[in-house]
């Protein structure tokens, strides 16, 4: 597919989740996971995905693979309806759409070698003669920057930042077209962090990835995101070119995480923009706009009132009413 066409749409996504113990009743309370979300995503880009923790982002990510069955929207990737695919075709559908987890440690079997571990989608698959598959496995690992004779250790004998090649080696190993990396670096040494966004970066341009990004901070996606999209409680609030949501944030809750970046310190930058702790993840729905019990510019019409997501400049998006009637 020619950069810059569509690769995967989303529409209207929704994801419940039941609250509480669910076991012996109907469940009375559902969290809104992720509360009627849409974004396409272009061959070739980067679109990041951010807001705090509890926002909707894995679930987004992992509906998006069908990890987790949503409760209702459409996923077209590829010109193929995914919600429409029965379990056998998604299987097979699935090379095409990798992920790469936060903690590489947790994804890791640590009883495997790590060239067992890049080798089993491999296997899963079907891909390759046993030789064949361990000569791919070397150049996976010589693909993101590890020496190929590691393939017979083990992950306890790696750093984060080299475990996390690994789980990325692992990702790449089917030839994937796109990848939803959850937080690839936030486990990472700051050190760290970067190289492996580097790498990421080097990988998409050699592969012709089309990456969707996740991170609670803006601070990383500014790097290696063409456009981003800012989640709060299960909704995208504002959508754009990176550049012209960092350089100029409409809505209020992205210039809250924007004003986080300068501080060096990511300990005390998570704090500042959390400053109520975890945004209310309860069945409550809040009446209007979800974010102006927080909002410093809340007006009358945004506690009645929900704000749409509308594209107020060309590629640019925003759900507030003070931006809309500017
Ligand atoms: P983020 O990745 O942005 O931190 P998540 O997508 O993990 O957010 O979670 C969004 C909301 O959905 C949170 O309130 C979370 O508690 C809830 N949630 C996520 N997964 C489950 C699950 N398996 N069961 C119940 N609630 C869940
Ligand atoms: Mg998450």
């Amino acid at each position: 597919m020619p950069d810059g066409q569509e690769l995967l749409q989303v529409f209207d996504l929704e994801k419940h989740y039941p609250l509480g113990s669910a076991l012996f009743a109907r469940p009375k309370h559902w969290v809104r996971a992720v509360d009627g979300v849409s974004f396409s995503i272009r061959s070739g880009e980067t679109l990041g995905l951010v807001g705090e923790s509890g926002s909707g982002k894995t679930t987004t990510g992992r509906c998006i693979l069908r990890l987790t069955e949503p409760t209702s929207g459409r996923i077209v990737f590829d010109g193929v309806d995914l919600l429409a695919l029965r379990p056998r075709e998604m299987r097979a559908m699935r090379r095409h759409l990798q992920v790469i987890f936060q903690d590489p440690y947790a994804s890791l079997d640590p009883r495997m070698t790590i060239g067992a571990s890049v080798e089993e989608p491999l296997i899963i698959h079907r891909v390759g003669s046993r030789p064949e598959r361990k000569v791919k496995v070397r150049a996976l690992l010589e693909d993101v920057g590890l020496d190929p004779g590691f393939a017979s250790r083990y992950p306890h004998e790696f750093s984060g930042g080299q475990r996390q090649r690994v789980g990325i080696a692992r990702a790449l190993a089917l030839q994937p077209k796109f990848i939803v990396a959850d937080e690839p670096v936030s486990a990472l040494d700051v050190s760290v962090q970067a190289q492996i966004v580097n790498l990421l970066q080097v990988l998409q341009r050699r592969h012709g990835l089309t990456y969707l990004f996740i991170s609670h901070g803006m601070a990383v996606v500014q790097h290696i995101c063409t456009r981003v999209g800012v989640m709060y409680l299960g909704k995208l609030v504002e959508l754009g070119e990176t550049e012209a949501l960092f350089e100029r944030p409409l809505h209020p809750y992205t210039q809250v995480l924007r004003s986080s970046i300068p501080n060096p310190d990511p300990e005390a930058g998570r704090e500042r923009i959390r400053p109520q702790a975890d945004p209310p993840a309860t069945a409550e729905r809040i009446p209007g706009c979800p974010f102006h019990p927080r909002c410093p510019y809340v007006m009358e019409e945004c506690r009645v009132q929900e704000p749409p997501l509308l594209e107020i400049r060309p590629g640019h998006k925003v759900a507030c009413f003070l931006a809309t009637s500017a």
